[in-house]
């Protein structure tokens, strides 16, 4: 069977892939299995090595990678040569410091100082990687640099909606350097990111996509006790406090809502703004709004299409039901599948109500809804009323309280002053709390959920035994009861 693929802007087919078939993917298992035990014996700066040829090849290829990426998405040219730019800056990262963060590290024996103790970062083995359409590279590409810079090998499956990105990532990898068993790309629809969940060959899982098959997955290693990292969607909150430079607030609701179509996890989708400095800022959010061009002339194009008819559905039928609920259209709300492809107006609304679809759940498309609030207190409980807790931002010129507030925050990371900026900070480690995910990528302690983490105790004396094996002298008993007296009481 094939997947073809669509640009979402023109309705044009632009290639295709063949799915892989299910009997098929027990042969690339295998493979895998044979790739880790060799990629697991490089050493860490070898690894490294690899990773950073890697980028040099992406860069090479940057036009290549930004074009397609936004044929196949729908998105801008610009959001496509974002999105690579994103991705090498990453791999520089992990190429740098994985190293340092994945090295032995010594810990202290406590009161055994006869004992020698660390913790070593070992793969697991086989990482399965499923990925989804919005960023068909940078959320392909990290969590695969971070399993391979960890020593595993992937099998990879990135979205159906987006498999000639993966593919021509998959080829760029390989050309760089990286062997074909260490990194194998496999196509096609859930039943194929299903078989690689369930498969006793795959030694960990990290998917990327919505609640509801995360959900599913989550079940799926829970009997299997099979470790997984779960990134899945958001409804991100931005809080606008009365001493807020307003400019670079609207400005950032604007990018943040807008930017990718609004098809990005992080991206704002609900605004709490304080009562006394409302009418102003939605003003200022209308004006940058209304300045934006959306349609398929992607030269100059800054809002692109979305992804899909159903995706385009989802979002129309959020603003339409908004709406007919009292909400206030401050900007857009029409379809623009007039110029051809799944584009929508960027679009405001003004809400009073929370109990609508689009504020509770997530709608993934080019809409923010702003709520006036009392004050710092009921923003903030607002912003944690959703069950999502993937990201959120706080706008003051407070910087302290900006940060004491971002503490009362219930995401998994906060921005102050700025939004989504967070993920291009490869450093930070990303995921969510709440139905948003479990399991960090990024960072130190995204590189070590790629790793068991492996505690040794090494004996450094060879006595010839310890006191607590037998047989056990009377005497040292009571040695030791004395001495957890004296020593702990
Ligand atoms: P999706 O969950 O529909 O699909 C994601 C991937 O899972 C695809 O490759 C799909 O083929 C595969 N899949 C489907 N069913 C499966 C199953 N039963 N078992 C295994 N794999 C299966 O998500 P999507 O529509 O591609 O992506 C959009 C969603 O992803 C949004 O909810 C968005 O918020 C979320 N997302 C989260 C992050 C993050 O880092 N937290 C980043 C980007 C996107």
């Amino acid at each position: 069977m094939e997947i073809i693929s669509i640009n979402p802007a023109t309705k044009e087919t632009i290639g295709s892939v063949q799915t892989t078939s299910l009997e098929f993917i027990e042969t690339v298992f295998d493979r895998a299995k044979e790739g880790a035990a060799e990629w697991a014996n490089l050493r860490l700066t070898q690894r490294s090595r690899k990773i950073r040829l890697v980028r040099k090849m992406l860069v090479a290829h940057m036009d290549e990678l930004s074009k397609l990426i936004a044929a196949e998405t729908g998105k801008t040219n610009w959001d496509g040569f974002l999105e690579v730019f994103t991705t090498v800056e990453h791999m520089r990262h992990v190429s740098k410091h994985g190293p340092q963060y994945l090295r032995t590290e010594i810990r202290s024996p406590g009161i055994l100082q006869n004992k020698k103790c660390y913790v070593n970062y070992v793969p697991h083995g086989v990482a399965g990687v499923i990925s989804p359409w919005n960023y068909p590279l940078i959320l392909t590409a990290a969590p695969v640099i971070e399993a391979l810079m960890a020593g595993n090998a992937v099998v990879l499956k990135p979205s159906e909606l987006t498999p000639l990105t993966g593919k021509l990532m998959t080829e760029l990898f390989h050309e760089a350097g990286i062997p074909e068993n260490v990194l194998q790309t496999v196509y096609g629809y859930g039943e194929i990111g299903a078989a690689i969940v369930d498969s006793p060959k795959t030694d960990m899982i990290c998917f990327t996509g919505s609640v509801e098959v995360g959900r599913k997955i989550a079940v799926a290693c829970a009997e299997k006790l099979k470790p997984v990292i779960l990134e899945l969607g958001g409804k991100d909150p931005m809080i606008i406090l009365e001493d807020a430079n307003l400019q670079r607030a609207a400005g950032a609701a604007v990018w943040g809502g807008f930017s990718n179509c609004g098809q990005t996890c992080i991206s704002t989708e609900r605004v709490y703004v304080v009562e006394k400095i409302a009418d102003e800022f939605i003003e200022l959010v209308k004006t940058k709004t209304e300045a934006l061009y959306t349609g398929p002339d992607k030269v100059d194009g800054e809002i692109g299409a979305l992804v899909s008819e159903s995706q385009h559905e989802i979002v129309m039928a959020h603003i339409n039901q908004a709406v007919e609920s009292g909400a206030d259209v401050v900007s857009g709300g029409e379809s623009l599948s007039a110029l051809g492809g799944y584009f929508i107006k960027p679009t405001v609304l003004e809400v009073q109500v929370d109990n609508t679809d689009i504020m509770q759940k997530e709608t993934f498309g080019p809409e923010i809804c702003i709520m006036r609030v009392k004050d710092e207190v009921d923003a903030v409980e607002k912003a944690n009323s959703s069950g999502y807790g993937l990201s959120a931002s706080v706008f003051t010129k407070n910087k302290k309280r900006g940060q004491k507030i971002a503490r009362q925050i219930r995401a998994g990371s906060v921005c102050v002053n700025d939004v989504i900026t967070n993920y291009i900070t490869a450093d930070l480690p990303f995921g969510g709390v709440g139905i948003s995910g479990i399991g960090r990528v990024h960072g130190a302690e995204g590189l070590k959920s790629f790793c068991q983490t492996q505690a040794v105790l090494v004996d450094r004396f060879g006595l010839k035994k310890e006191p607590w094996w037998y047989p056990v002298n009377k005497k040292l008993q009571s040695f030791f009861r004395v001495f957890t007296r004296v020593f702990y009481g």
